[in-house]
């Protein structure tokens, strides 16, 4: 039996994610020129030709400027989730804010879309054992399922023991929620992530595909993620640390390339058509 795997994109532009946050506040994101339309439609463009669906994290800040762009992703058949609305890490907000700003996204989605929303996506997987109170929100305000606990250690999120594929989780006040976790595989004896993102652009493509087949090996499906940004090496540079501008430009060039072979290699489908697949969602 053939194993899908979820496709799934964040969908925010290169000026706002966390590695630029210290250098660029969320009150100058307007003065920054959008590409996030432009990257998206590419990159649905790239999954037509290879006739996989996926499914789109999208910030409620984008979302909120570009009904149009969230419309074309339901459109042409693909699942509409929810990656929060400001792109602030959950565990530096209060329960009562991330409530706020999940609910408004929330609902930004689904009067655009008309239809319900049941995914979520913190930003950089900011799910950690400081803001597993996040999930009793989640749960609350009627999602089905979080995919943003990455079972690795870094020093920007990570819940090191979680475990590695989807399941019921039990949260903080005894709610239920599915979790799909950003996946992992063993390699030369140690965890390391190879969910895609910076990971997908660091490491040589045949690291990433044996780290991917070692999880359909087990038939388990595996998640992957991708940002409009990322297939886009003409973005204007951001000036910021050493190490923020290598996290962000590394390997530009080479990661629409290296998603063509993954959408060759391997086979994908949203995150509730896996889940479905799974058995651990209804329709
Ligand atoms: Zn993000």
């Amino acid at each position: 039996m053939t194993i899908h795997n979820a496709l799934t994109v964040d969908v925010e532009d290169y000026f706002q994610v966390s590695a630029f946050a210290d250098n660029i506040d969320q009150q100058e994101w307007g003065n920054h020129p959008l590409r996030v339309e432009n990257n998206t439609q590419r990159l649905l463009d790239i999954f037509d030709e290879y006739k996989v669906k996926a499914t789109f994290f999208v910030l409620g800040w984008v979302a909120e400027r570009k009904n149009a762009l969230v419309r074309e992703i339901a459109t042409r058949g693909h699942e509409v989730a929810s990656h929060g609305y400001s792109h602030q890490l959950v565990y530096n907000q209060s329960p009562d804010v991330f409530k706020e700003e999940t609910i408004r996204s929330k609902n930004i989605l689904e009067d655009i879309t008309q239809a319900r929303v049941r995914g979520y996506r913190a930003a950089s997987y900011s799910i950690t054992d400081q803001s597993m109170w996040a999930l009793d929100i989640l749960a609350e305000t009627g999602f089905d399922y979080d995919s943003s606990i990455f079972p690795v250690r870094h020093d920007r999120y990570g819940v090191p023991n979680a475990p590695e594929y989807p399941y019921h989780l039990k949260t903080p006040q005894g709610s239920s929620i599915i979790e799909f976790p950003l996946s992992t595989a063993k390699i030369f004896l140690y965890r390391v992530p190879v969910a895609g993102g910076g990971y997908f652009r660091l490491y040589p493509y045949w690291l990433s595909k044996a780290g991917l087949k070692q999880i359909n090996r087990k038939e388990k499906p595996f998640i992957f993620y991708l940002h409009p940004w990322e297939i886009d090496p003409d973005q204007p540079r951001i000036s910021a640390s050493w190490f923020s501008q290598f996290r962000h430009y590394n390997n530009l060039g080479k990661c629409e390339s290296r998603l063509r072979n993954l959408l060759t290699e391997f086979s994908f489908d949203t995150v509730m058509g896996v889940l479905k697949e799974e058995g651990l969602i209804q329709a």
